[in-house]
């Protein structure tokens, strides 16, 4: 496919096209994201039976986290993007009266994609909806390993946008490896920590901006002052959602001692209460992509298992898991689970969840279950993660309004809604001189100016 695309030169018929500056437009922008959201909703069908295909996703999730959060953030872009693609006013200082100055944003170019599999629509179309909006031509990569998905979007694509615009480059690692050998405008990555470090390597070759999208394991603090039942509904949505294929899923469970019997009763009522005595035949509940993550999660079933059960490599299957009694040393907490293994650790004051939180790499996402607005306040200022959701988990995922996005080893950059724009504009300043006034005192010869230049702008 690769090889194909580079024959037909898309990449370079993308830079002349973004040369046309048919892109520019607000209007252009808005036809183009509207044309997109009606093209998500007509494969509907065709992406939910490949979401089935390739990771058993039941539909509501498939409909919740694939198309309806891609449809809302393109009603939100169109609903915002007149005001985002004006110049914005800035202040100038009196030494350059008179002048006004303006900051105008202007679409990158060319701009590339590298998507997950986990959900594999929405990790290249949101990405996607802000680099339409910002103006930009787009090729996107999607995972290999959602073959099934990747297959739909690029139909999708092919089907209602011009190659030479947005196009889809289906293929594995050597895909990958090849395209980022040339030169794009932006680099959009979404995975692993890994991977995100070759690609950093290959974009810095071109001097190419990147943002990297990776994951982490994200800390949840369950501490007294608290609503269990409804924190173990919100822990097991979150931890067991597309069977904890999530970059945002509660990672691991930091549970005050005093309520951890307590909360490990309601959250096994909750699983039951989800998908029943046997998840193995809940139509609700999700597999594991493939045979490598099955392995590597099976070998996670270790220890004080409170809550779990059998497995079925035949099908990917691993039950919804709950580990008590989990040290650090455990390999459980060596990597980010990425799957549905939910390891308990419980601590007696908020200071040690705190410190352990902070011995660790920056997480994606810290989730914290309490009432108690100073113990809220605490966790919120001594700790740093790429976001928070205070009484919930993944919920601040789905606010277009807020930036998405990591920080130190969890990601670089961020994207959604306004964010989206920004990440894929860059920002012209623009200085706006009049003829009157020339202050000579600046212009050579210098001899004899530096005093009165220090009297009158020092
Ligand atoms: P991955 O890093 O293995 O792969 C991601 C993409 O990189 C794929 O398209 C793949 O083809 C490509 N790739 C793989 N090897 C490559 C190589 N050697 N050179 C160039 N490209 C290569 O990630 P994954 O397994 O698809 O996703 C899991 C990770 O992604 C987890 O860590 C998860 O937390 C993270 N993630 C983050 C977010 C987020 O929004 N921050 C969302 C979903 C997943």
């Amino acid at each position: 496919m690769i090889t194909q695309l580079l024959s037909t030169n898309t990449i370079a018929k993308q830079y002349d096209f973004f040369k046309t500056g048919k892109t520019k437009s607000t209007a252009f922008r808005i036809t183009q994201l509207k044309t997109l959201r009606q093209a998500i909703i007509e494969h509907e069908p065709n992406i939910f039976e490949a979401l089935k295909a390739d990771l058993g996703k039941p539909v509501l999730e498939a409909y919740s986290s694939e198309v309806l959060i891609v449809t809302k953030e393109i009603d939100y872009t169109i609903k915002h993007l007149n005001v985002w693609n004006k110049p914005k006013q800035a202040g100038t200082s009196w030494q350059m009266f008179p002048s006004s100055a303006k900051i105008y944003p202007e679409p990158l170019g060319v701009v590339l994609i590298i998507g997950a599999w986990n959900y594999p629509v929405q990790l290249n179309i949101l990405p996607l909806v802000g680099a339409i909006a910002a103006g930009n031509c787009a090729i996107i990569k999607p995972s290999e390993m959602a073959p099934n998905t990747s297959r739909v979007i690029a139909e999708l694509i092919e089907k209602h946008f011009a190659p030479e615009y947005i196009t889809v480059v289906e293929g594995g690692v050597e895909t990958s490896q090849q395209l980022l050998k040339e030169k794009f405008n932006h680099i959009f990555f979404t995975g692993g920590k890994a991977i995100g470090k070759i690609v950093m390597e290959a974009a810095a070759k071109h001097l190419t901006p990147v943002t990297l999208e990776l994951g982490g394991k994200s800390p949840c603090i369950v501490d007294t002052d608290n609503d269990l039942e409804t924190s173990a509904r919100r822990i097991i949505w979150g931890k067991f959602f597309n069977a904890g294929q999530s970059c945002v899923a509660p990672d691991y469970l930091l549970v005050n001692k005093r309520i951890k019997e307590n909360l490990l009763n309601t959250l096994e009522n909750c699983l039951k209460e989800f998908y029943g005595d046997r998840p193995a035949s809940s139509p609700d509940y999700a597999r594991i992509i493939n045979q490598k993550h099955y392995e590597r999660l099976v070998k996670l079933l270790d220890g004080d298992i409170r809550i779990g059960g059998e497995t079925n490599p035949d099908e990917f299957y691993i039950p919804p898991t709950i580990i008590d009694n989990v040290s650090w040393e455990d390999p459980v907490m060596e990597e980010e689970i990425f799957g549905p293994i939910l390891p308990v650790i419980e601590y007696t004051d908020i200071s040690e969840a705190i410190a352990l939180i902070n011995s660790r790499e920056k997480p994606l996402a810290l989730y914290l279950f309490s009432k108690n607005k100073n113990l809220q306040k605490r966790v919120l200022q001594e700790t740093s993660s790429g976001g928070v959701c205070i009484n919930d988990t993944m919920k601040h995922f789905f606010v277009s309004s807020l930036p998405f996005g990591g920080v130190s080893e969890s990601g670089i950059g961020s994207y959604h809604g306004k964010a989206s724009f920004d990440t894929f504009s860059h920002y012209k300043s623009v200085l706006h001189r009049s003829f009157l006034f020339d202050l000579k005192l600046l212009y050579a010869p210098y001899e004899g100016k530096l005093p009165w230049l220090r009297r009158l702008l020092g």
